[in-house]
């Protein structure tokens, strides 16, 4: 991939896609960032509580259902917003193309339903970044080296985004969330909690494991360990000053990739 080109991966979460209304307000986000950005992946999560609502589908059918078929199903939840997604940016006249997990050359450990990245090959999303389209991946979901569907966690399409990230070489990820950011304090329960704009990954690590869940932890150590920056900002305040938390990276980036953590 030419390095000259501008790469960036957005990840839009379940709040942000909670309704059919809701696909073109984050098109419109993408749009934005495509200006500046020449390579666009979005990846995004299942919309509202799909994920929670599928789960206790299959629990109706079978109190304890096999992993394998689980992941197959919840899986779906996913695929479902990026097909909605893809049809809202076409239907703002811009070319944008979706793929599911194991399309995109997530390989991960078979460990259904709590399966970990062990490689990303992006190779069916190049030409598609080299010809400007927005490439839209399903989160959450790969594929085994045996070839199963396989999830990686509740909360998973995180690591999906930073995973990309570095396989693709972006410069940044952005996770546009329904939180203005990162606080020193879980502000639903501190009224004094402070919006932080700017943090270490040790002090990100601090304050998730104080019990603020604003981000997959493994998705942290993941950037760590490539230092990859992250993003994090309100989706329905993205443009104002003063909200979003980075988590920034000390050191320059590696150019030698790891998936292990
Ligand atoms: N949809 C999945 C979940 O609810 C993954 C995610 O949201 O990141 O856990
Ligand atoms: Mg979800």
């Amino acid at each position: 991939m030419s390095p000259e080109k501008k790469c960036i991966v957005l990840k839009f979460g379940g709040a942000s896609v909670s309704s059919p209304e809701s696909f073109s307000s984050i098109a419109d986000i993408i749009l934005q960032r495509k200006k500046e950005y020449e390579k666009v992946i979005v990846v995004v999560s299942a919309m509202g509580s799909t994920t929670d609502d599928l789960i206790s589908l299959a629990q109706k059918v079978n109190p304890n259902p096999p992993r394998r078929e689980l992941d197959m199903l919840i899986s779906v939840g996913e695929r479902i917003s990026v097909s909605l997604l893809a049809m809202a940016l076409s239907a703002k006249g811009s070319e944008a193309i979706s793929f599911t997990g194991s399309q995109s050359g997530i390989l991960t450990t078979d460990d259904h339903s709590d399966a970990k990245i062990v490689n990303v090959k992006p190779q069916r999303l190049l030409p598609h970044l080299e010809n400007g389209k927005i490439v839209i991946v399903a989160g959450f979901q790969g594929m085994s080296i045996s070839g199963e569907i396989t999830t990686l966690g509740r909360g998973g399409s995180d690591t999906t985004a930073v995973a990309l990230a570095i396989a693709l070489n972006a410069e940044l990820v952005e996770f546009f969330k329904d939180v203005y950011g990162i606080y020193d304090k879980d502000p639903k329960v501190d009224k004094d909690a402070k919006l932080l704009s700017s943090l270490s990954y040790k002090e990100a690590f601090q304050i998730m494991n104080n019990g603020a869940k604003v981000l997959h932890a493994r998705c942290v150590r993941l950037a760590e360990k490539n230092s990859l920056s992250l993003k994090v900002l309100p989706f329905a305040h993205y443009n104002e000053k003063n909200v979003g938390t980075i988590i920034h990276s000390q050191e320059k980036r590696k150019l030698h990739i790891s998936f292990e953590i």
